[in-house]
């Protein structure tokens, strides 16, 4: 049997990050499998669903690079479908039109809630529809079984029974003609010949009610995998409230597309004590049996830790194709500088974002008229003259501009003024950089190219000349 998985969103809003874990789940579990997954979109919320959130689903997925196989299917698209399916099920009995008004439906629920019970529809129409002229107003229900039970295993949870009792007659159709969530899930699951259903546990109460109308249809069931839910750092059910929840969000917050793939993966999953996977590690080792059945918590830190992993171990390329994104964002022009894979190594150890990358790398690329105040402050007074010029005097003489040239050049100033490196390289840093913190002043300078560096030091003399005048 091939196995073949789904993600099915509703187009409410933004891909989240509990989306994105479910989509990957899904995902991986096909790809280990070597079967074929599913994009649905589950748009028969006319009032919800918009095209913004189809777009940001569809960005999401693509920028997480998880490909589908199939789709993206559309439920708003197959009414037809699902309506013959109904029809077929009227004409075989498993389905009924049900007449009761909204008046009638509302006293049977308070004389139920009156008499202690769990309101639900009593049957009324079940056996008796033939009274009715067919074209009055009506909705469709399931014929639901009304005794014994639903029993699935899940696989992340184990049995879980549901008696019949407790399912009422599930309106398959509204009144307008359009089918229900539940109903147009059931028709995907069989048409899309869908194996395994992995999905929130916020669709566990569904479950037997799909199941049932699965198999009035003589349809296959598929197995059942409800994943638990995503909690902020605070132990409350993961929102807004929390800052980035939308998966777009974390791309613009810095985060690479593999740092939070791993992330979401260990959410909720382990494999022994293993904590960085590659994309065919996961998909080597993931089974849902070892999918968490607790709720995890979100946890900002780690994943920080993961994309500084990311951004050090990844091919330079992969980093940079990221990176000039940001670049862009904050109108930095990097075709002269450094070229973003240096860049990627000289500045990835100190970066936990690529945002935080692209914000600290301007100096690269862009001259500056104003220097860090307490950097300046504390590095560039009159004692610095002196390096500054002797460094400069020795930065200009070299020939062949290369980190080891520039480091003698540092070092044998330090040497002859018989002072230490810092005295030379925090004024040089500062001169340089606009900023108290950089990588090695060597690797620095010669990113920064001879002239550049030659005119910015001159731009720090400037200065001290300035301040010393001003005192
Ligand atoms: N459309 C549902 C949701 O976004 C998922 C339904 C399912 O996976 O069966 O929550």
């Amino acid at each position: 049997m091939k196995i073949k998985t789904r993600f099915a969103p509703s187009p409410t809003g933004y891909l989240h990050v509990g989306g994105a874990r479910t989509a990957l789940y899904s995902w991986l579990f096909s790809r280990h499998a070597g079967g074929e997954f599913v994009l649905r979109i589950e748009d028969t919320d006319l009032e919800r669903s918009t095209q913004e959130a189809i777009d940001a689903i569809m960005a999401g997925m693509n920028w997480l690079n998880l490909d589908w196989d199939e789709g993206p299917y559309f439920q708003t698209k197959r009414f037809d479908r699902y309506n013959a399916v109904i029809e077929q099920m009227l004409q075989q009995g498993t389905a009924y039109k049900c007449y009761c008004s909204k008046e009638r439906l509302e006293s049977v629920r308070e004389q139920q809630m009156a008499a202690g019970e769990k309101p639900r529809y009593d049957g009324h129409c079940r056996d008796n529809a033939s009274n009715h002229d067919e074209h009055q107003p009506h909705v469709v229900r399931f014929r639901n079984p009304q005794t014994g039970s639903v029993i699935f295993d899940d696989k992340i949870r184990g049995p879980i029974e549901f008696s019949n009792q407790e399912l009422d007659d599930l309106i398959i159709r509204r009144s307008d003609g359009a089918p229900t969530y539940n109903f147009c899930v059931v028709i995907d699951d069989w048409d899309m010949a869908i194996t395994h259903v992995i999905r929130g546990e916020d669709h566990i109460n569904n479950t037997p009610r799909q199941i049932n109308i699965l198999k009035a249809l003589g349809a296959p069931v598929p197995e059942y995998a409800h994943v638990s839910m995503i909690l902020g750092d605070d132990g409350k059910k993961l929102s807004k409230r929390h800052g980035a929840v939308g998966v777009m969000q974390y791309r613009d917050d810095g985060y690479l597309p593999q740092a939070l793939l791993n992330y979401l993966v260990r959410l909720g999953w382990s494999h022994g004590d293993q904590e960085i996977f590659s994309l065919d590690e996961m998909k080597t080792h993931f089974t849902i049996e070892a999918i968490n059945k607790s709720a995890s918590a979100f946890n900002t830190e780690k994943l920080q830790w993961l994309n500084h992993h990311y951004i050090n171990h990844l091919p330079a390329e992969e980093v940079a194709t990221h990176l000039a994104w940001h670049m862009e964002q904050q109108g930095i022009d990097t075709t002269q500088g450094p070229v973003l894979t240096e860049l990627v190594k000289l500045m990835g150890e100190r970066c936990k974002t690529l945002k935080e990358m692209a914000q600290a790398s301007r100096y690269f690329y862009q001259d500056f008229s104003e220097f860090d105040a307490d950097a300046a402050k504390k590095h560039l007074r009159p004692v610095a003259r002196q390096p500054l010029q002797l460094v400069r005097e020795k930065l200009a003489a070299i020939r062949e501009w290369s980190v080891e040239s520039i480091h003698h050049a540092i070092q044998s100033s330090a040497d002859e003024l018989a002072v230490g490196m810092g005295k030379v390289g925090m004024p040089l840093r500062v001169a340089v950089t606009g900023a108290g913190q950089s990588p090695g002043m060597d690797v620095t300078v010669h990113a920064i190219g001879q002239q550049c560096t030659l005119a910015r030091i001159d731009q720090a003399l400037a200065y001290i000349t300035a301040r010393e005048t001003q005192n």
